[in-house]
């Protein structure tokens, strides 16, 4: 390779791994896997060394990945969180030690070996032995702050356990890992499925896009899980070694791993790595390595640290389970929302120990990227619990001729499901952003399968056991084609439906359809921002549907939503103020009478906009946007979704909003002053609050009440002068209505 190859290649190299990095560490969607992953980021550093000219302090082999997102409060952690060096190869393990041997001068060592847990990376830290803060790694030296989520993990102790005849450390950071059971993952994923949703790829990627969710509500329902292995600052210092370390993390009561291995020099170090092999499919967190650490805590110190990685510790990675096989055919599946997504049907392997004949391709765009086509050879992975997934294909080895794989002629130019008409459009869902193919048929079976299962789903009504097949067959004979289309059918019908067959007929059951009833009638008394969330609305995720939840009484005030008109007038408006801006580059003023024109008109379109927000849209939270606001509008005004909304009426739905405490401060804004006799401040401000109002920190015409107690400073005269109505805690309890 000539050196301007080279530079090209690591050039390719350094933006491939930053595109990657980005997807792993911030996304948590990754494209491919951690072991093409290494690839990659070897042959970069392998380039690095044998080119040192072309080596740069910002090359992704010189710092750790960095996993911080917007929208979390960033902390420095008091000691770097250091990533670990890690190899595929029994040569480098050992090339480990003999470095160690050399810096320490003795052959003398002792190591540990411990399981490599697949999860991500958490610092917690403890002061006086109670919980106080969790950080992302972010970038070695500070992280996203996600205590809040952290708390949600069940297992985790508030308080570690006082070990006798020990000193509890003043401060300690605590670091491990967070992770999804397979059982939990297998939970989330089969709630997805019988709601129509796209699966999730692994458990690591959602247990870490779950950390980075801004909502711990949201976090709890999913449940982390959470083990703990090293060690960061800690004063004062309590063990010696890393052995201890585990011990004592034991006996402070943190969840730690199932096992670790103590080695005397490398051979012993190479035996363990293979024991731990056999065992590692038996822990609850997914595993993808073993790391060898000297156990010395004063020789770890004395051997020291790059900036990226500490030199007294190795990561050996275990391959993945892969297999090669024919990818005979691409299957296209419709989603809820009309999604169409490409499935690999292959040649049957056995691989990991189950068969496979499905394997995910995740979208066109990929399929393209990985040049992978009908009739060709493929690789498969396979780790454990984890979805198989094409990896790549061999194209030296494909037919001449054979055709790139077209989503749309695949189909037709139609749904393979109900014929409709399909359409590339932005999708900016819960799960996949981007453009993607959809069905544009409402009506279309797919869907409507999609609808009813999520509908029945547990983060919608959790009516149980009305997903998959079930959902499949009571749409496919007619019984459902709208959601609430089931409370119509008869516990008689439920209880002979046939999953199976004509020949191999297999009936849903008298026991599950009683208890598919008793859940729909249960269902009938759940809030609007449950209904209006499982009837699968455009655009309308959990959140969005509990703020308008919040903000309206039923249904027919949501469809006739005076909030979501003045949503898209302030739209309107604020564009409208765009244009009309006299430094507008699209419409640029004519002349001086011209921009003074435009100038006042913008000062009275502010003043709308600051009308309207101060007004209905006082309070209301950013999920609420024009695109929301009109997707809203136009459902409800739509066929669909006058025929769901009748069909709630005969049906007698009538979910009601959850507007709070009916809302007798609406619209109100208050500012507090003084002492009150019997309230705290924040107790009256949860009041207010609790109430629909608003609190302020400064009295302006717009104030509705000061609500003043003893001692009261300038905002009383400020109430006084602008005509303020000043009320005491007395007449404040009598507008809350006691
Ligand atoms: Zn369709």
């Amino acid at each position: 390779m000539t050196p301007a190859e080279a530079q090209q290649r690591i050039a390719q190299l350094r933006a491939d791994v930053a595109r990657h990095d980005e997807r792993y560490y911030r996304q948590a969607k990754p494209e491919i896997t951690d072991f093409a992953y290494d690839g990659l980021k070897r042959e970069l550093a392998e380039l690095e060394a044998e080119f040192p000219l072309f080596a740069t302090a910002d090359s992704p082999t010189q710092r750790v990945g960095d996993d911080r997102v917007q929208g979390f409060r960033e902390v420095a952690h008091r000691q770097k969180m250091l990533s670990l060096d890690n190899t595929y190869s029994e040569e480098e393990v050992r090339a480990f030690h003999t470095r160690m041997v050399r810096l320490l001068g003795t052959e003398d060592l002792h190591y540990t070996v411990e399981p490599k847990i697949d999860g991500l990376a958490v610092s917690l830290t403890y002061e006086q032995g109670r919980f106080v803060r969790a950080v992302t790694r972010g970038t070695g030296d500070k992280g996203d702050d996600v205590t809040a989520n952290v708390r949600t993990i069940a297992s985790l102790p508030r308080e570690l356990k006082k070990v006798r005849g020990t000193v509890m450390p003043d401060v300690v950071e605590i670091r491990g890992e967070i992770y999804l059971t397979a059982a939990e993952f297998e939970r989330i994923n089969a709630e997805r499925a019988a709601a129509g949703e796209e699966l999730y790829a692994n458990p690591r990627n959602t247990a870490a896009g779950t950390i980075k969710q801004l909502d711990a509500a949201e976090v709890a329902r999913r449940k982390l899980s959470i083990v703990l292995y090293s060690l960061g600052h800690c004063e004062p210092a309590v063990v010696t070694t890393q052995a201890r370390l585990h011990e004592r993390l034991k006996a402070w009561g943190l969840p730690h791993v199932e096992r670790i291995w103590h080695a005397l020099g490398i051979d012993e170090v190479w035996a363990s790595i293979g024991e731990l092999d056999a065992l590692r499919r038996s822990f609850a967190y997914g595993t993808d390595g073993a790391v060898v650490k000297l156990d010395d805590m004063a020789l770890q110190r004395e051997v020291g640290a790059t900036d990226k990685a500490p030199r007294w510790a190795i990561a050996y990675k275990y391959k993945p389970d892969t297999a090669r096989t024919r990818l005979k055919a691409i299957t296209i599946q419709v989603g809820k929302t009309g999604i169409l997504s490409p499935v690999a049907e292959l040649e049957p392997v056995f691989l990991a120990g189950s068969t496979i004949a499905r394997a995910t391709l995740h979208n066109e765009e990929e399929i393209r990227r990985k040049d992978i086509r009908v009739g060709d050879l493929v690789e498969i992975e396979k780790a454990g619990e984890v979805i198989p997934a094409v990896l790549r294909s061999f194209p030296e080895e494909r037919l001449p001729g054979a055709p790139e794989f077209d989503l749309p002629a695949a189909v037709g130019h139609k749904c393979p499901v109900c014929g409709g008409k399909i359409a590339k459009l932005a999708v900016a869902d819960e799960e996949a952003q981007g453009v993607a193919w959809k069905c544009q048929n409402y009506d279309c079976s797919a869907q409507r399968t999609g609808r009813l299962g999520f509908f029945c789903s547990r983060k919608a009504l959790a009516i149980d056991g009305v997903g998959g097949v079930v959902a499949e067959k009571l749409v496919e004979l007619g019984h459902v084609q709208d959601p609430p289309d089931l409370y119509d059918v008869a516990q008689e019908t439920l209880a002979t439906l046939n999953l199976g067959t004509a020949e191999k007929p297999r009936v849903f059951g008298e026991k599950n359809a009683a208890k598919v009833v008793a859940a729909r009638e249960a269902a009938r008394a759940l809030p609007l921002e449950k209904w209006l969330y499982a009837l699968s609305v455009p655009d309308v995720g959990e959140t969005t549907a509990r703020e308008l939840g919040r903000r309206h009484r039923n249904f027919t005030e949501l469809a006739d939503s005076a909030l979501l008109r003045a949503v898209l007038q302030k739209a309107g408006l604020a564009a409208e103020r765009e244009l009309q801006a006299p430094s507008s580059r699209k419409n640029p003023a004519k002349s001086d009478e011209d921009r003074a024109r435009r100038k006042e008109l913008c000062v009275r379109l502010d003043a709308e906009i600051a009308g309207l927000d101060a007004g209905p849209l006082a309070g209301v939270p950013s999920d609420i946007g024009p695109a929301v606001a009109a997707s809203v509008v136009e459902f409800f005004a739509s066929v669909p979704g006058k025929r769901l909304l009748a069909k709630l009426q005969q049906l007698g739905i009538d979910p009601q909003g959850t507007v709070v405490a009916a809302g007798v401060f609406t619209g109100k804004t208050f500012v507090l002053t003084g002492t009150l006799p019997t309230m705290k401040r924040e107790e009256a401000e949860q009041k207010i609050l609790a109430a629909g109002g608003k609190v302020s920190g400064s009295v302006s015409k717009k104030t509705s009440y000061v609500l003043a107690g003893a001692e009261a400073g300038s905002k009383l005269d400020k109430a006084r002068e602008l005509g303020v109505p000043v009320i005491d805690e007395t007449e404040f309890q009598r507008l809350l209505g006691r």
